[in-house]
């Protein structure tokens, strides 16, 4: 299975499926030196694999950091470029960012920077990554907020062996699969008919079906990435669920909330906007009831105070002129940017507490 992806920068395919490493071992003969990157997990469950994907002839050098957000760091990202450095990484070498979607925002960025940008290829491990590493954004924190330092930078090709997924522990499954539903939310009301119905636990979403729902939220993600690459206008639907879900992340400090955990209280969150500003006609407890039999929780502690969330909130990069721009939904599937007063914001996120 494969998804084209059309963007102004460049087109690329990601393939999706069962023991596809074989179309990265065809691709890498074109480039001087492999530098992998991968986090301390990644490497002990699976690192094999990849290495016996890289053709005999071609030099490769492995960068390890540590498993999860920690590798989005200044530190990490700094200390990656020396290594690739010392090991003569060059111009026409290709960096592998084997990992979930922080190594592919830190492994893409460092390939995006690098003198000044060499080639990637993402080989996602995680149910999450089916979303980050797609689209081209890149990038690591700052202790100030999330994603404060990236770019937009295109991988050569993404191979989305589903092998990997079978190792993650169920908290992961959890995050990954949130961004499965805001595809479904912000996109296609069938499709989100059609897991609501087909996914009753948080375990079978491993599943022979699995595959089929990450292509279906590629697409919707290949969709809009096609249309708007550097966010200028619809891209922005892709943030449905961050504002409030990246300031509760950075709030309870990054990693101790996964990025799917934070999504999804963010996507009730902006469901419950959605029904009083913009009219939305969705049955809200229907939806809660499934995801809480899914294992998520969506209330926020009741000792987390509006205002220190609401500064977090303003950071986000999609506020204009301080005020937290939201993306609500008209309807399943019908996006739309919205402006929200702070008595609006405060009045709802205590609804959640
Ligand atoms: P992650 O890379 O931190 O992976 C989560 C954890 O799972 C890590 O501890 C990792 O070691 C482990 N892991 C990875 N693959 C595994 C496997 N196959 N088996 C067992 N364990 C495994 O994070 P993630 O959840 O994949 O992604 C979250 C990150 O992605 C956040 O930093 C978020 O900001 C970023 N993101 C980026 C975009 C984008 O467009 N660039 C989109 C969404 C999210
Ligand atoms: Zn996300």
């Amino acid at each position: 299975e494969k998804v084209a992806i059309f963007t102004d920068s460049k087109s690329y395919e990601v393939f999706i499926g069962e023991d596809i490493l074989d179309s990265l071992h065809m691709r890498l003969n074109k480039y001087s030196k492999v530098l992998l990157v991968t986090d301390e997990t990644v490497n002990r469950l699976h690192l094999n694999t990849i290495i016996n994907s890289i053709p005999e002839r071609i030099d490769y050098e492995v960068y390890t950091t540590p498993s999860g957000e920690k590798a989005k760091t200044f530190k990490v990202y700094e200390d990656c470029i020396s290594f690739a450095l010392k090991v003569g990484i060059d111009r026409k070498s290709v960096i592998l960012a084997f990992g979930g979607g922080a190594i592919g925002d830190l492994a893409g960025f460092v390939a995006a920077t690098y003198m000044r940008g060499i080639a990637f290829i993402q080989i996602p491990t995680t149910i999450l990554a089916h979303d980050s590493a797609v689209g081209g954004k890149v990038g690591i924190n700052h202790p100030l907020g999330k994603n404060m330092v990236g770019a937009f930078y295109q991988p050569d090709i993404v191979i989305y062996n589903t092998n990997y997924l079978n190792t993650l522990p169920v908290r992961q499954i959890k995050s990954g699969f949130a961004e499965v539903v805001k595809h479904a939310l912000i996109a296609d009301v069938n499709f989100l008919n059609e897991l609501m119905n087909h996914v009753q636990s948080i375990e079978e979403v491993i599943s022979d079906k699995l595959p089929t729902y990450l292509k279906r939220g590629i697409e919707v993600k290949a969709k809009i990435v096609g249309l708007d690459e550097r966010e200028s206008g619809v891209r922005a639907y892709l943030n449905f669920g961050h504002t409030l879900g990246h300031a509760l992340e950075a709030h309870a400090g990054f990693g101790n909330l996964t990025h799917g955990e934070g999504v999804m209280c963010g996507m009730v969150y902006a469901l419950l906007l959605s029904k009083k500003l913009v009219g939305l006609d969705f049955d809200l407890d229907s939806f809660i009831n499934w995801i809480e039999r899914l294992g998520y929780q969506w209330k926020i502690p009741s000792s987390t105070q509006f205002d220190t969330i609401y500064e977090l909130m303003k950071r986000d990069k999609k506020s204009v002129a301080n005020k937290p721009v939201f993306v609500l939904l008209k309807s399943i599937g019908e996006p739309v940017l919205t402006a929200v007063d702070v008595p609006v914001l405060r009045e709802t996120f205590y609804m959640m507490s």
